[in-house]
């Protein structure tokens, strides 16, 4: 050897002369390849990215074996490694193999989920500089140059600053670009950034109420060990707290360096609010959400591989990051639908974070006031131990309930005498008032007086939601709009009605009935980003008395002071959908947003209309609360053989409804031919195929097939042979293990 390379340093060239390896590619069906690795070329490591040809193409993967017996003589070589050292970390290798086979999804594309966006695309895998720019020295040395010796001192004066503050205060980047030529200013390194941040003092932690405490030390005592914890805490309770004093403890006394803890949130649940709460604690705090360019959120990921991020706060996919020192993994609000990826790789995040904390020895904590059965049920199998916070940590009361007998009732737009009685006892003591109703728009449904037709959605078997300010029709399930026409679209007669209640006609019955309080409408519609929620949120907490209308937006974790009154205006429809989980999700909305009534110092009610009042599962939920409600369903569920009790899988498959003539029934046979090739064994049950609930979404026509098993290991070994089932080529299909949804 002449002269050595500079790679070489960086790769391993131990290996026989003939080496290949195996690339897992982002492509369906098998999807793990063998090539060769050309004699000058460095080998790539397991978890290295790699281009390979494809096909006609070429296509980034990567290494998943680096020794590969008895491989075919003609193999195509690799083209090019991307990185020196593994890419995707010893664990999350494992976690993504471990995946293949319980969501029975190629290994390949599951590589590439896992992967963020930039370094799917080749980005190299290298943090850059952070962007702050910090005085060599105390004193100004250079040359007699006023602008320069002004950027100087002020840097001296302020500490390091980024070029955006810096122009702010009237400097040029070429002063700054000047003075960096000059070994006069340097760029922060992000080992000192991470003790700069460090510096900062946390925020003195509250004492923690004795029920905290005891959770607490149970969490710390388990911090070397895998265990996964349900912190069970009534709305209020303080689980926050939990947390962040549990993580306190195990930071400082891990022993390795570099200790990181992973805090998982729901996607709605992200705001400036969380995250302000943390850094008041912690020192180098990250946050990893999907309104994050591609390559800040590679930066975040690489930042916490290295160790320089302390605490990341995410949303689902964060539990994909690689970290240095993982010590532990929380999970807030548990029973959350976010965890659940709902298409691709339908993954559990809540699930994985087990997972991964059993591959690494480290505590869980998974937290709710309204746990999920599937967490429950752990409890019950002695899989999860529960950690109970049955008081609200400031001292505050638990709101009390009661119910409207809706039947027979005076009401206007849905509001029954009663409700409003019960709202202006509590504007007239300057309160505020939450009324809760899970539906968008004005109006779900627009009728013909005359004839009884209802406007639907040409592409779904779906009725057109009525929207006003501009008037319009729209699909809640494909997202198409109309105009609003005067006339029926069958007889012609102008005796359209709008019949159903949405947020819009709620907020306008609100405003007219009373006229002298600000109502705030919280939906997806009136609220587009987080930003605007927390703007809103402001305006709210700032004390006048108010009414809050709105979906399951205001549900969700946060924190009104003022709120006394919580009013549901519909509770049946969640009780009646076809699907087994509406039950569990209804109680979970109802007990989540009757926890935002009576936080501060007065206590809270909470009223629920009903045209059911007997209803022998809303009644355990408001008289004995949402366990004991939990603990019935789940006993329901058990004797009828589904979720938790029974894991699930669902197949799914849809066509276009004006695909080639004929050619409409291939999703349902391709079901049916999935359904020979399953493994049938005993404790099996394949229910269909059939068509879904919702049969025609966005012009497809939609098929389901459900199968349910006795063990966890029989549903797998069913499921195992569909991985190499190819559909018809205009056929789209999917598995989704412990589905979430089954509409
Ligand atoms: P949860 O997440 O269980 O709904 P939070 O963690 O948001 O509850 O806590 C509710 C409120 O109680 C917050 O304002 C929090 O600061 C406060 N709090 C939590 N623990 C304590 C404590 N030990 N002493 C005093 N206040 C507390
Ligand atoms: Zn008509
Ligand atoms: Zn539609």
């Amino acid at each position: 050897m002449t002269s050595t390379p500079v790679s070489d340093t960086l790769f391993d060239r131990s290996a026989s002369d003939v080496s290949v390896v195996r690339v897992a590619v982002p492509r369906p069906l098998h999807s793990a390849y063998d090539y060769q690795v050309p004699s000058d070329s460095p080998k790539p490591a397991i978890g290295s990215r790699v281009m390979v040809p494809f096909g006609s193409t070429t296509t980034l993967g990567v290494c998943v074996a680096d020794h590969v017996q008895n491989p075919h003589d003609t193999l195509k070589d690799i083209l090019d490694v991307l990185d020196p050292a593994p890419l995707v970390a010893e664990d999350i290798m494992q976690l993504a193999n471990w995946m293949t086979d319980y969501y029975h999804y190629p290994l390949g594309e599951i590589l590439a989920t896992v992967l963020p966006v930039a370094a799917r695309k080749g980005r190299p895998a290298i943090l850059p500089k952070a962007d702050l720019w910090q005085a060599v020295g105390d004193a100004y040395s250079g040359r007699k140059a006023p602008a320069q010796q002004a950027l100087f001192e002020f840097l001296v004066a302020n500490g390091p600053q980024g070029r955006e503050a810096l122009q702010t205060a009237g400097h040029k980047p070429s002063t700054l670009r000047a003075l960096f030529l000059k070994h006069l200013v340097q760029q922060l390194s992000h080992t000192q950034l991470r003790a700069l941040s460090q510096d900062h003092t946390p925020d003195k932690p509250p004492e923690p109420t004795p029920e905290q405490a005891e959770a607490i030390a149970q969490i710390v005592q388990a911090q070397d060990t895998y265990q996964t914890f349900l912190l069970e805490g009534v709305t209020g309770s303080g689980k926050t707290e939990v947390y962040m004093q549990a993580m306190q403890q195990i930071l400082q006394q891990a022993s390795d360096p570099d200790p990181q803890v992973l805090v998982l949130v729901p996607e709605i649940a992200l705001t400036p609010q969380t995250l302000a709460r943390f850094a008041a604690r912690f020192a180098n705090v990250g946050m990893l959400h999907s309104n994050l360019t591609d390559l800040d959120r590679f930066n975040t990921w690489l930042r916490c591989r290295e160790g320089h991020t302390q605490v990341l706060i995410g949303t689902r996919s964060a539990i994909f990051t690689p970290f240095k020192n993982l010590r532990m993994i929380i999970v807030d609000e548990e029973h959350d639908s976010s965890y659940k990826q709902q298409e691709g790789l339908r993954y559990s995040a809540r699930d994985l974070a087990a997972k991964r904390g059993l591959d690494l020895s480290i505590p869980v904590v998974l937290g709710s006031a309204t746990p999920s059965l599937e967490s429950l049920h752990n409890v019950k199998a002695k899989r999860y131990t529960t950690l109970p916070l049955t008081q609200r940590a400031t001292g505050a009361s638990m709101p009390s309930y009661h119910l409207i007998d809706m039947r027979g009732q005076d009401q206007s737009d849905g509001l029954s005498v009663p409700l409003q009685r019960v709202i202006r006892t509590h504007l007239a003591d300057n309160a505020q008032v939450l009324i809760y109703l899970n539906r968008r728009g004005f109006a779900p449904t627009l009728l013909c007086r005359s004839c009884g037709w209802q406007a639907t959605c040409s592409a779904c078997d779906a009725r057109l939601t009525l929207h006003s300010q501009p008037n319009h029709l729209r699909c809640h399930h494909c997202g198409f709009r109309a105009p609003v026409h005067n006339q029926c679209g069958e007889c012609k007669q102008p005796a359209l009605m709008p019949v159903g209640l949405g947020t819009q006609r709620t907020e306008e019955a609100l405003a007219k009935l009373f006229p002298n309080v600000p109502v705030y409408r919280i939906d997806r519609d009136s609220v587009r980003s987080n930003a605007e929620l927390e703007a809103r949120f402001k305006d709210i907490n700032s004390g006048h008395s108010a009414i809050l209308v709105g979906t399951q937006m205001l549900a969700k974790g946060h924190h009104f002071p003022n709120v006394t009154l919580v009013g549901v205006i519909n509770a049946d429809a969640g009780f009646l959908s076809p699907d087994f989980r509406a039950p569990e999700r209804t109680a979970q909305l109802i007990e989540q947003v009757a926890g935002r009534a009576g936080r501060a110092h007065r206590p809270g009610q909470v009223w629920i209309q009903t045209f059911q009042p007997e209803n022998p599962t809303l009644r355990k939920l408001i008289s004995e609360g949402y366990l004991a409600f939990a603990d019935l369903e789940l006993k329901q569920r058990t004797e009828a053989g589904l979720p938790p009790a029974a894991p699930m899988a669902m197949l799914r498959a849809d066509i276009l409804q004006n695909a080639e003539p004929n050619k409409t029934n291939e999703a349902i046979d391709f079901l049916n031919q999935c359904k020979h090739a399953i493994t049938a064994n005993d404790g099996l049950t394949c229910l269909g195929p059939i068509p879904a609930p919702l049969g025609r979404l966005a012009g497809r026509l939609r098929y389901q097939l459900m199968i349910l098993a006795t063990h966890r290991t029989q549903l797998h070994r069913a499921l195992h042979p569909l991985i190499n089932v190819k559909p018809p080529r205009q056929v789209r299909w999917s598995i989704d293990v412990d589905p979430y949804d089954s509409l």
